[in-house]
């Protein structure tokens, strides 16, 4: 059977429940990604964009409703299910990039393959391999201070994709670059989605970048609707 890769049904998320602050974000948010999809999630800053992506890749647990990753309910997992899942099936990419300072391009990319069991060389020809796809292998020694914004962008691509997910979940991705290095960046990152056969929700705010993918979802009053 061709299982969506993700599945939220009726999600609900309510910050602050009971106290006078109260904000209902989620209101029964519902979306299906297939295999190989790569979905747009388009709405205004403070729609509740990162909610939703933190509860998709199980970072956060929603009030009401299911998700469901691969075929698999995780409304009632475990932590440590949870966990293991969001390790092996989901990559995450932020407005920023979070890389680790100390550490090379190169390490920053072999860590999370390290932290999986993976072996040194493997992890390495791993990361030597994703840095060369988005153009960045040059910079492999470099660590994240003498990158700029759009390699250092880069990069974090490659740390998502480092233990090969099968869904990529991305929170403004390009979000932080000027409008030249974002589409670019933005270009390498539906390459080496497109390549490696991910299914992606990818929040945006930019209208064109969102057009380039397969399609859009609006999430506007707290549920998901066709863009
Ligand atoms: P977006 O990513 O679309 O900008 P968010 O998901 O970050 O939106 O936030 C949606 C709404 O929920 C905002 O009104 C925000 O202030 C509120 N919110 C987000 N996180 C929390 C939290 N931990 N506690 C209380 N309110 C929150």
């Amino acid at each position: 059977m061709n299982e969506p890769v993700l599945a939220l049904a009726g999600v609900e998320k309510i910050y602050n429940r009971g106290e006078p602050g109260e904000v209902s974000v989620l209101r029964g948010a519902s979306l299906s990604i297939g295999a190989r999809e790569v979905v747009a999630l388009v709405a205004p800053s403070g729609a509740g964009k990162s909610t939703l992506l933190h509860i998709a890749g199980l970072l956060d647990a929603a009030d009401a409703g299911t998700v469901a990753i691969g075929g698999e309910d995780m409304t009632r997992a475990t932590d440590r299910a949870r966990t293991a899942v969001r390790r092996e099936k989901v990559g995450f990419i932020y407005q920023f990039h979070h890389l680790l300072p100390e550490f090379t391009a190169r390490e920053n990319v072999m860590l999370p393959q390290l932290a999986n069991g993976a072996g040194q060389a493997a992890a390495r020809a791993r990361a030597d391999m994703l840095l060369d796809k988005v153009g960045v292998a040059a910079r492999a020694t470099h660590r994240p201070a003498e990158l700029s914004g759009g390699e250092q962008q880069r990069v974090a691509f490659c740390r998502a994709l480092a233990n090969g997910p099968s869904l990529l979940l991305a929170d403004e991705p390009t979000g932080n670059l000027d409008p030249v290095t974002s589409e670019t960046v933005f270009g390498a990152l539906m390459d080496l989605v497109r390549e490696t056969g991910l299914s992606a929700l990818i929040a945006t705010h930019n209208l064109e970048l969102a057009g380039r993918m397969d399609r859009i979802l609006r999430l506007d009053g707290g549920v998901l609707s066709a863009g």
